[in-house]
């Protein structure tokens, strides 16, 4: 079993903190440095990989920082994306898989929010770091991709085993949970999972990790029926 240690950043990112086998330590969209400076320094922990998403600075930011710190820290990102990302060591695409220390990682592709994004999925741990494709009750915004696109990228995560704890970059719940309420109004589901965010918000717990299975009952976005419903949903959320 591996740990994922949340360190929040900015107003409402997450970067994650994995420690593997061998006291291997990966962090996961390091938007800023500072945070995870902190945070491996009273942990008296060392810098082993830096594993990015996709190229959003708010994802990559911290990374040059703490790479001049570590210099023998790893960077992975999308082949793809290479040029918009800090320099790689490690180029990946849609497929592909690798090891750190005994962990499997399996990158799967998800344009829609960027188009080069990606994300990890780690099959023994059932854990998936998603980025900005998918929220506690919601789904990254279309910058570069399509509706279609994004809706494909949704699918394919459906398809994981339903109890795969869903590690999302941001905490955006309570106002996906405030949109999912006004899009569902008599969904049970989405009137619990409201309930949920909501309790877990007042009490200043992160609602990350989600779970699929939770996603799929109460996710207005993976509730779309088709791509023409997901499509408007996602512009009826950008404007609401
Ligand atoms: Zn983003
Ligand atoms: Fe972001």
């Amino acid at each position: 079993m591996i740990n994922v240690k949340l360190i929040p950043a900015f107003t409402d990112n997450y970067i994650f903190a994995l420690t593997l086998n061998d006291g291997l330590i990966a962090v996961v969209d390091p938007g800023e440095a500072a945070p995870v400076f902190a945070y491996l320094k009273e942990n008296n922990l060392d810098l082993s990989y830096i594993i990015l998403t996709h190229h959003h600075d708010d994802h990559i930011g911290g990374t040059e920082e703490l790479r001049a710190a570590f210099p023998d820290a790893l960077v992975i990102g999308h082949e793809k994306d290479a040029k918009r990302l800090p320099p790689l060591d490690e180029a990946v695409k849609d497929g592909d898989k690798f090891t750190i220390g005994d962990t499997d990682f399996d990158v799967i592709e998800t344009a829609g929010h960027t188009i080069g994004h990606i994300c990890y999925h780690l099959p023994q741990e059932h854990i998936l770091f998603v980025g900005d494709t998918l929220f506690v009750m919601g789904c990254g915004r279309l910058f570069e991709g399509s509706a279609a696109q994004m809706y494909e990228s949704l699918t394919k995560l459906c398809a994981l085993d339903d109890d795969t704890q869903i590690y999302c970059a941001h905490e955006y719940s309570l106002a996906n949970a405030t949109f999912a309420l006004h899009a569902f109004p008599d969904n049970e589901e989405v009137k619990s999972a409201h309930f949920f965010v909501e309790a877990l918000c007042e009490d200043g717990i992160p609602t990350v990790p989600t779970t699929l299975k939770a996603e799929k009952l109460s996710n207005p976005f993976l509730l779309a029926k088709d791509v023409d419903e997901f499509a408007k949903l996602r512009s009826e959320k950008d404007n609401f």
